[in-house]
């Protein structure tokens, strides 16, 4: 079926996802979706990266806006509180598959003009709409476990009743594979006790190494 490119029709990326599961293929598709509104302000589609025999998806909210601008997933400072909460646990680079619930940043320009770009949370709307990427990503590398950090990944994986504070610490499985939720890394940098945060974050990390055993 042909795409339906009436811009931003909301009607969704599924018209987009190809049927294969090449992750490659699937990256250079998403580079033309219009399944949302969101591809409009952004400067590129952000897809997933990493191997395709990763035992573990970090999965996050959206491209934040280093990642919009050089078009990769956690290259900005939560993607280096993740790395450094990675490397404490032990998980390495061939092991890890890096994604994002929406493939497009949402932002609204800064207060009294200048450049600057404010991060906007995705409406479940555009969580929703951007959900056929990830569930074809899931697809294409099946994990042994899914790190759900924060909570529009909560929300693409599980409704828009999910919420992190619930969920966190505990396992659950999501079509056979195991979750393990945590907070997203950009909030232990807006903690007030950043240390304590972090040492939190490497905890909930440390279990989903444990899963994957
Ligand atoms: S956010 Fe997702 S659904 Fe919306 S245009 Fe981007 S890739 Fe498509």
């Amino acid at each position: 079926m042909a795409p339906d490119r009436t811009a931003g029709s909301g009607a969704g990326a599924e018209p987009y996802v190809p049927s294969s599961r090449s992750l490659k293929t699937l990256s250079t598709a998403a580079e033309e979706c219009q399944g949302c509104e969101l591809y409009r302000n952004a400067t590129q589609t952000v897809f997933g990266s990493g191997s395709r025999q990763a035992r573990i998806l970090l999965l996050g909210e959206q491209p934040g806006d280093q990642e919009d601008r050089e078009g990769l997933p956690f290259i900005g400072p939560a993607g280096r509180v993740l790395d450094r909460a990675l490397a404490r646990v032990g998980i390495e680079e061939p092991d890890v598959y890096r994604t994002n619930a929406v493939k497009h940043f949402r932002w609204k320009p800064a207060p009294g003009g200048g450049k600057r770009r404010i991060h906007q949370p995705p409406t479940q709307e555009q969580i929703s709409a951007c959900r056929p990427w990830l569930l074809a990503e899931l697809d294409a590398v099946r994990p042994d476990v899914i790190v759900v950090l924060g909570g529009s990944a909560g929300k693409s994986l599980f409704g828009s009743a999910f919420r992190v504070g619930e969920a966190r610490g505990t396992v659950r499985t999501w079509s056979g594979i195991h979750v393990v939720v945590t907070i997203h890394p950009s909030a232990v940098l807006r903690a007030d006790d950043r240390e304590g945060a972090f040492e939190g974050f490497v905890a909930d990390l440390r279990t989903a190494a444990e899963v994957m055993k």
